[in-house]
């Protein structure tokens, strides 16, 4: 009987053990999932600040500060929606124009970059990716 008890014992253990790392390895694996999730979401959501001129979210993005701004348009001089945008604008990420503008995806004549492959000279060059 004691031997018996001992054995159910054993097998109790075992099975616990094996959900334990059945159970870390889904964590992992959500973990992992997650971590792609982000990626892809900050390659397609590329977009410029209507305040400021600057990629969304970005460190410069309404860092107003050592910054002169546009007399023209009143966004931050240089800054990549300078003179091309009025309010928030989403970037195209096969080109780097703003999306849907004249110039999206309008490859003829133009030349690309050979750091980042969209267009050079487009809001987007080297900022986006
Ligand atoms: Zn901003
Ligand atoms: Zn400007
Ligand atoms: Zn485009
Ligand atoms: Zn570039």
């Amino acid at each position: 009987m004691q031997k018996e008890n001992i054995f159910f014992i054993g097998c109790l253990i075992v099975v616990m053990a094996c959900s334990w790392i059945a159970c870390d390895q889904e964590t992992a694996r959500q973990n992992e999932t997650k971590t792609i999730d982000t990626t892809t979401k900050a390659q397609t959501v590329a977009s410029l600040c209507g305040k400021c001129g600057e990629v969304k979210g970005s460190d410069k993005c309404c860092k107003v500060e050592g910054r002169e701004k546009c007399s023209k348009c009143g966004l931050l001089k240089g800054a990549p929606g300078c003179c091309k945008i009025t309010g928030d604008a989403a970037l195209c990420t096969k080109c780097g124009e703003i999306k849907g503008s004249d110039k999206c995806c309008k490859e003829q004549g133009r030349e690309k970059c050979s750091k980042c492959g969209l267009l050079k000279g487009s809001p987007g060059c080297c900022k986006i990716q």
